[in-house]
């Protein structure tokens, strides 16, 4: 794994908007220690800045976050080129027959759950905006960003984070996927019974308000990587964690005394 300068870690850029954190429960401090020292600890494993993985509008991005749900990157990107493809416009989707839609994102997971479902989150987006375009977004801030966004059935709060940190919007929003949860979980930052999506309102408030888009990207990023790469599923790899001193699961499995 490459070794970079990572940003600056004792104070990343202020963000250009407020970020959601503003009104997220206020953390223990000793978490926020923690989620701190986790994050320095992982940015020069991964290299931080990471660079963003894509560069889509808001819109677009909402379409590739739904198909990416529980299917793998290449399936998702290969899925999105196909929908792209065929509808080089959106607005061509939004009458498109659902078993065309369907067929062109045979290769995700669930297509006859996602087509129907991006069908109807495109009308959504068009009978509340007006047109088909999320650009707006860029004008509110994140907090009010994500609940206009959440506000449509079908769209959570990692989809929100999503779109409004991986799209060119490039705002500071904090996603949670499911290795990043199953790192965060381990090493106790948040609780063993707090799913994906009540994780991101107390992750985001771990960290200091005023991060920047980059560096809550990062932090996304490196506890998703280090959830692949070492704290995987079955069998984490803890004798070979950086994380190892700051998690109570590792510690427990390396003395033995980790529950089943
Ligand atoms: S010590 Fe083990 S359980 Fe903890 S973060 Fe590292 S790999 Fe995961």
């Amino acid at each position: 794994m490459t070794i970079a300068s990572g940003h600056d870690l004792a104070g990343p850029r202020p963000a250009r908007r407020r970020s959601s954190a503003s009104s997220a429960p206020s953390a223990d401090p000793d978490l926020e220690a923690k989620a701190l020292a986790i994050h320095q600890r992982l940015c020069p494993v991964y290299g931080c800045p990471i660079p963003y993985f894509h560069s889509l509008d808001p819109l677009s991005e909402l379409v590739s976050s739904l198909l990416s749900h529980r299917t793998r990157n290449a399936d998702s990107g290969r899925a999105f080129k196909a929908l792209r493809a065929r509808y080089p416009d959106w607005a061509a989707l939004l009458d498109a027959p659902v078993p065309e839609i369907e067929a062109a994102i045979a290769g995700v997971t669930w297509p006859e759950l996602k087509a129907p479902r991006i069908q109807a989150i495109l009308r959504a987006v068009m009978e509340r905006h007006g047109s088909l375009s999320l650009d707006f977004l860029a004008g509110l801030e994140v907090e009010a960003a994500r609940a206009w966004l959440e506000a449509i059935p079908g769209v959570g709060p990692k989809t929100s984070a999503a779109v409004l940190s991986f799209s060119v919007l490039r705002m500071p929003a904090l996603p949670v996927d499911s290795h990043h949860h199953r790192v965060a979980q381990r090493t106790g930052l948040i609780g063993p019974k707090v799913d994906v999506g009540p994780s991101h309102p107390i992750l985001r408030a771990q960290l200091p308000a005023d991060w920047s888009a980059q560096a809550l990207y990062d932090n996304h990023e490196i506890l998703m990587l280090h959830g692949q790469a070492v704290c995987h599923h079955r069998n984490p790899a803890c004798g070979a964690c950086v994380l190892l001193d700051l998690c109570p699961t590792g510690q427990a499995r390396q003395a033995g005394t980790a529950p089943a």
